[in-house]
């Protein structure tokens, strides 16, 4: 679907938030960066507030985060405080489990990944989803599997028991998107409370009515729609954007060369030119290699059609050391 300019930002009469919500497993890189800026500018020119989340629940690099948000910041991003960082909140994740587990839609699964892409390996089941191994288990097949799983060291993880296979959403991008949802997993062996679950939990919380995040994540969002609607949490738009990715057209990561704000730094580029590398990627005229760019002037001159166009390359300049 293309989105022109003029019908593509939709009218905020509810007063809702857009966000961004990175995690602190290193330091943003120039999609990231770039992912924020968009997400940014959506919310502004919808008349939205901006939120920010730390999504730590799962590995962080110890002053990660502080370090993404001053990226954030020197782009010129502001937000609405307070940050939320989810390792606060696990009490509220488990009281949703909890609800859930009421209306009878949690269960345990003793699956390892192994047994998962063994299973899923039949021509029947749909790749990357969960086949119900566990779902139907009775009490004593569920006794014997724990005390297997317990003698390995191992804890069962929750899954969803999902009432449908699948589920739209709408997306700005996209249009409407019909995904598969699977028995999703809602907290882990682990303990560590799935992304999935926290993060639709968050949003509601936030006020968040507007998704903006890449578009490696639009197939985990009828999942998440699904989710919040057996919480009873309002639905989402979303806009899932395209990613940017490197000359070899795969994901940009930071094996690729200098790809954060702190690597770029130290060949002499400011932030200034970051964002003027961002605003020409986003069809912004006469961006390239501008300076004293402002994030509200990009966010007026970004060029919708651009961004809906696909992906974009980014050959990063070699650091000293590569
Ligand atoms: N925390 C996720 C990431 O950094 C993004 C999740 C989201 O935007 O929903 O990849």
């Amino acid at each position: 679907m293309t989105a022109t300019p003029s019908s593509f930002i939709p009218i905020n009469s509810a007063g809702g938030a857009g966000r961004y919500a990175p995690s602190p497993t290193g330091d943003l890189h120039l999609g990231n960066l770039r992912t924020a800026v968009i997400a940014w500018s959506l919310a502004h020119l919808s008349g939205r507030d901006f939120k920010l989340r730390v999504e730590n629940l799962d590995r962080v690099r110890a002053g990660s985060a502080d370090g993404q948000l001053a990226d954030l910041a020197a782009l010129g991003l502001a937000w609405d405080q307070p940050v939320v960082y989810q390792d606060s909140r696990i009490a509220v994740y488990e009281d949703a489990i909890e609800q859930l587990s009421q209306q009878g839609l949690v269960y345990e699964c003793y699956c390892s990944r192994k047994d998962i892409r063994e299973a899923t390996s039949a021509p029947h089941i749909l790749p990357g989803t969960y086949p119900g191994t566990c779902r139907n288990l009775t009490d004593e097949e569920r006794a014997t599997r724990r005390v297997v799983l317990s003698e390995q060291g191992r804890s069962p993880s929750l899954r969803l028991r999902s009432e449908v296979s699948e589920f739209t959403v709408q997306d700005q991008f996209a249009g409407a998107f019909t995904g598969p949802v699977d028995d999703v997993v809602i907290r882990r062996g682990d303990g560590v409370i799935a992304y999935n679950l926290a993060v639709v939990i968050d949003d509601a919380f936030q006020g968040i009515d507007q998704v903006c995040r890449g578009d490696d994540l639009l197939s985990s969002s009828p999942r998440q729609a699904y989710l919040a609607s057996l919480l009873g949490l309002p639905p989402v738009t979303y806009a899932h954007v395209p990613l940017v990715l490197n000359p070899a057209g795969e994901r940009l990561a930071k094996r690729d060369g200098a790809v954060s704000m702190r690597d770029l730094a130290g060949l002499g580029w400011g932030a200034d030119q970051v964002l003027a590398w961002i605003a020409s990627s986003l069809g912004v005229e006469g961006a390239e290699g501008a300076t004293g760019l402002t994030l509200p002037e990009v966010a007026r001159q970004i060029s919708w059609e651009t961004v809906n166009n696909g992906p974009v390359i980014f050959d990063p300049p070699q650091l000293a050391h590569a």
